[in-house]
């Protein structure tokens, strides 16, 4: 499975700014390499903007920041993953740490969403990770098997594992400049998997695992070189196509 590159650019850009960067990034990427694809999140005022700045370029898709799990009624403000299809989105993400600690989603939740964008058709970025006082406190073990029982609660053992991702964001790492070291990813990245398979069977086995937090031109190899990193999830560093090619191309 490809190498996934994936830019959440959360509340930021208009829909000129996000066209124009998604022209930047695929004249500076030029032709991704063998191997890789990158996946553009933009807010959702400007998925459409993104999908024309990408102009079609191979291996390049437009997902989405979030979604309410029904197909449609009384519900103000949300939007339903068949609307993020409609609008050209392939994915979207789940259980982001803003969502869960600024927004206050709980576990329950990111599990009912993630299971009902699949169901509808969306590919689905299930994030998960702790905070700093959970990693302290020694629970990062314990936060990983409640956010994935519950986040993958029913989902398919079926599920194609090219529709599926798992992102572990450690929470102290995002926005921060703190990355994560490599010791602290492997073992991370480890559980996840280990999780990922007692929870959804052996199928899972190549459900891709991104790492999330404070990923950087100068850090992008050494983190995707690591066991069970599939990908990356990039916040601040996705923003200006520059950066974020350098990225792609590391
Ligand atoms: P930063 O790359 O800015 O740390 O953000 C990571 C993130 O939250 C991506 O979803």
């Amino acid at each position: 499975m490809n190498t996934l590159f994936a830019a959440n650019w959360k509340m930021h850009k208009t829909r000129a700014e996000a066209n124009q960067t998604a022209r930047d990034l695929v004249r500076l990427v030029s032709a991704l390499p063998a191997g890789r694809e990158a996946l553009l999140i933009p807010p959702f005022t400007a998925i459409d903007a993104t999908l024309h700045g990408l102009g079609g370029a191979s291996g390049f898709q437009v997902g989405a920041q979030d979604f309410y799990p029904a197909a449609h009624g009384a519900f103000t403000g949300e939007v339903s993953p068949a609307m993020l299809l409609d609008a050209g989105a392939r994915w979207a993400l789940t259980g982001h740490s803003e969502r869960r600690h600024v927004i206050g989603e709980s576990d329950a939740f990111v599990g009912q969403k993630t299971a009902f964008g699949l169901a509808q058709g969306l590919g689905v970025i299930l994030c998960v990770g702790e905070t700093m006082e959970e990693r302290k406190a020694g629970q990062l073990k314990d936060v990983l098997i409640r956010q994935m029982e519950q986040g993958l609660q029913n989902v398919p053992q079926d599920i194609s594992p090219e529709r599926l991702c798992l992102a572990y964001e450690p929470v102290w790492a995002i926005g921060t400049g703190l990355v994560a070291g490599p010791e602290e990813i492997l073992e991370a990245h480890a559980l996840v998997r280990r999780l990922l398979e007692g929870i959804l069977g052996s199928g899972a086995r190549s459900v891709r695992i991104l790492y999330g937090g404070s990923v950087k031109p100068d850090n992008a190899s050494e983190i995707i070189a690591l066991d069970n990193v599939e990908g990356v999830l990039v916040g601040g560093a996705s923003l200006k196509a520059d950066d974020f090619s350098r990225i792609v191309l590391a």
